[in-house]
């Protein structure tokens, strides 16, 4: 059961020759979820060796171009590969507008449905649920309409230990009622009580990704106690003044967000191209808030209970 976060860019506005614009893949037990498609993001997909085609469901912030001006080329490759299937967008409602003039304008009629489905910047909402996932938007605070996504799997029932299975002939429709959390009594009126023949089910993990965003409190109760938060920090506190003009954030607000968010752990990224030392935003989030990791672009952070692991693709 795989739930890994791949960093596809980690800089700001404008890309530098080491990182890319924003843009990353959720892998949700095998579902692969992108969030965000700036410039250069189907490059980084094949860098990093990703099916293009395994993507069913775009995700987007907001519409600074850093953010998605690499979904029209992603979409026209889909499109000259075949794609059959539908692809789902989430974004803002004025992305719709602009992807069809593209097609327009390029003549293309795409062979696959392209889906879209507007976001709401002004409350929190459920975008996309399955048995096993849910995925909710959030309002964030930058300058034009923004939104985070959290992605979490949902609560997973008790198993049913094998050994129980194979002593007891336990009729079809008892067994939902047993993983629900029901005792069990057999023909012959024996009790087994659920916690002597389940057991537990792994912890359901959580992301939640803030980008781009000024600190805004507000959007903690969205993703309380999170596994893992991404979160931008755009500049350092020196820089604080700008960050708010800019309504970005810096790396000692991202730990601070962390922290009363009760985050597990914590990735900060969209790092301004003035900064060639990462090490620096770094040091400054670790002071506050100690599981802090760098985002850089080939970077995969594995969430396995209740821990993250970094894996680097670059
Ligand atoms: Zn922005």
């Amino acid at each position: 059961m795989s739930f890994t976060i791949t960093i596809l860019g980690s800089s700001s506005a404008t890309p530098t020759s080491k990182r890319n614009p924003t843009g990353l893949l959720v892998n949700m037990n095998y579902k692969y979820f992108l969030v965000d498609c700036g410039e250069g993001t189907q490059m980084q997909l094949r860098k990093y060796r990703f099916k293009l085609q395994k993507i069913k469901h775009i995700f987007i912030s907001h519409l600074h171009g850093d953010h998605f001006f690499g979904l029209i080329g992603l979409i026209s490759t889909l499109h000259l590969l075949g794609r059959v299937e539908e692809l789902h967008i989430y974004a803002n409602e004025d992305l719709k507008e602009i992807i069809d003039l593209q097609l327009r304008v390029t003549a293309t009629e795409l062979v696959f449905p392209l889906i879209f489905h507007p976001t709401n910047h002004l409350t929190p909402e459920i975008v996309y649920e399955d048995d096993h996932h849910l995925i909710k938007s959030f309002p964030l605070n930058h300058r034009i309409p923004t939104t985070g996504f959290v992605f979490s799997e949902k609560d997973r029932l008790r198993k049913i230990r094998k050994d129980f299975l194979s002593r007891e002939d336990v009729p079809i429709e008892e067994l939902p009622k047993i993983k629900a959390g029901a005792n069990y009594t057999n023909n012959d009126g024996k009790v087994y009580l659920n916690k002597d023949i389940t057991a537990y089910p792994l912890k359901s993990r959580s992301f939640a990704f803030c980008s781009d965003t000024s600190y805004f409190e507000e959007a903690i109760e969205s993703f309380r106690n999170v596994n893992l938060l991404y979160h931008e920090a755009t500049f350092m506190q020196d820089m604080a003044e700008v960050a708010k003009e800019k309504f970005h954030s810096t790396a000692a607000e991202a730990a601070l967000i962390a922290t009363k968010a009760g985050a597990k752990e914590l990735i900060i990224g969209h790092f301004s191209a003035r900064y060639n030392n990462l090490e620096e935003l770094l040091a400054e989030a670790l002071e506050i808030f100690p599981t802090t990791r760098l985002a850089e672009d080939g970077d995969e952070f594995k969430i396995i209970n209740d821990e993250v692991i970094t894996l680097s693709s670059r």
